[in-house]
């Protein structure tokens, strides 16, 4: 009919401005680069990518509040338990697959063997923390900053080691609003004005990102052609760099493209490649803003536009994933903390290969959905096994890159994953759209 006809091209159309965006912004980037911009001049460059940043972290903490507050306080407890239970098994073992591939990857390429490249630069002799310390200070950390927030709107609060990375204090969002939800679906007939008012808000800010999502690809096109604008000449990026660059980038795609897709395959026996394709948005959002935050207003709409997702699940799933679901992030850091004990020269044994991946999996969930803060948690990855901090350095050359493509894999395993717990949750979702209609049969 002419009206799907018409759906079909608008889609399709997204999806083909969005894949050009990209091009487009490379192909600018790379001809504007023998220009030598003044980094005022790249600054005026890329404002155009910094307006969609900016829009996209607007609507984040309302976006994250509202959906979680309805999407808890709509469910019974026992389904909300389940679903619960089911996300965070599928976070868990997908955030480990993704850090033993990585390891194995790292092991097989070896980017780190032979001397160093260059010397490392130096700075200062920080005191190796001993890994109990690190641990305890991420946790400590988290409590101040994240989960406990000394008030609920923080917008701009951060990490005080990661300087740059003001962003959204999601996982105090995600904590107080879970519990906010909880509560207002227990009051029953009570809570019923206060949830129709989330609900209400849900739908509202829904449609501003329909609405910025035109917006979308001009915006990433100038995000990624100012990177390239402002990146440091690829020939320094050579040796060993180059060579720890390919094997996150090959970890990332095994996972990405064949471990994530494979396990949605097996559980839902579904096409995965399909449930990719209307994720391409997404995907491509994520490239070009290197935060999963920043990325979750376009990714709660390719679920539930393009995959038809059940509400009940993504305004449930997706805020938990984007905070603390992170498998690039803990790929990454596998390969880094390794990659780094390669050029140390330092052979590592059963027990350290095995607190690199504890320690990676516990630094992906600790690293905000911002730019580079995986680089950040970095440090307890390091410390855990007595690796120097201040090698660190030797990768923040090629940080930037990497941080893109990881942040891709992150949404991907999130939607992947919302996917996944949806039809797990088939049973309890239908469950209650028969309670809902009896109810309404029975008024
Ligand atoms: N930028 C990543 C994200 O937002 C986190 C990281 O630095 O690894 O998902």
């Amino acid at each position: 009919s002419r009206k799907s006809l018409k759906g079909f091209f608008r889609r399709n159309l997204f999806v083909l401005f969005t894949v050009a965006s990209v091009a487009l912004g490379v192909i600018l980037g790379f001809a504007l680069r023998p220009h030598n911009l003044s980094m005022r001049e790249i600054k005026y460059f890329s404002f155009p990518g910094e307006l969609l940043m900016r829009m996209l972290k607007m609507l984040v903490l309302p976006l994250i509040v509202s959906s979680l507050v309805t999407g808890i306080s709509s469910l019974d407890r026992r389904a909300s338990g389940k679903m619960g239970v089911r996300a965070v098994v599928y976070y868990m073992v997908t955030t480990l697959i993704a850090v033993f591939i990585g390891i194995v990857i790292v092991m097989i390429i070896r980017p780190g063997k032979g001397s160093r490249d260059s010397p490392a630069v130096k700075t200062g002799n920080i005191e190796a923390i001993q890994a109990t310390d690190a641990f305890l200070d991420l946790i400590r950390q988290q409590l101040k900053y994240y989960i406990l927030p000394s008030a609920i709107i923080t917008l701009e609060e951060t990490v005080p080691v990661s300087g740059s990375s003001a962003g959204v204090n999601a996982l105090g969002l995600v904590v107080f609003s879970m519990c906010f939800g909880l509560v207002i679906g227990n009051m029953k007939e009570q809570g019923h004005a206060l949830k129709e008012f989330f609900d209400c808000l849900n739908e509202a800010i829904m449609r501003l990102v329909a609405v910025i999502i035109w917006y979308a690809p001009v915006g990433i096109m100038f995000l990624i052609a100012g990177k390239i604008v402002e990146m440091k000449d690829l020939a320094e990026v050579g040796g060993q760099l180059g060579m720890y660059t390919v094997s996150v980038i090959v970890g990332l795609l095994i996972h990405g493209l064949f471990v994530l897709p494979l396990l949605y395959f097996l559980v839902t026996r579904r096409n995965p490649y399909s449930f990719i394709g209307g994720l391409l948005q997404a995907l491509i959002t994520a490239l070009g803003t290197s935060s999963s935050s920043a990325t979750l207003p376009i990714t709660f709409r390719c679920l539930e536009e393009n995959n038809n997702v059940d509400k009940r699940v993504t305004r449930f799933v997706l805020p938990v994933g984007a905070t603390i679901n992170m498998d690039g992030t803990a790929l990454y850091e596998a390969v880094a903390a390794i990659f780094i004990a390669q050029v140390n020269d330092m052979e590592l044994n059963f027990g350290q290969i095995l607190t690199i991946s504890i320690t990676a999996t516990a630094a992906s969930i600790g690293a905000a959905g911002i730019p580079q803060a995986g680089l950040v948690t970095m440090v307890i990855v390091l410390t855990s096994v007595g690796l120097p901090t201040e090698d660190i350095t030797l990768i923040i050359a090629v940080d930037w890159f990497l941080d893109r493509l990881r942040t891709t894999t992150n949404v991907l395993g999130d939607s992947l994953g919302a996917g996944i717990v949806e039809y797990l949750s088939r049973e309890e979702l239908q469950n209650q759209d028969a309670d809902l209609r009896n109810s309404v049969i029975e008024e």
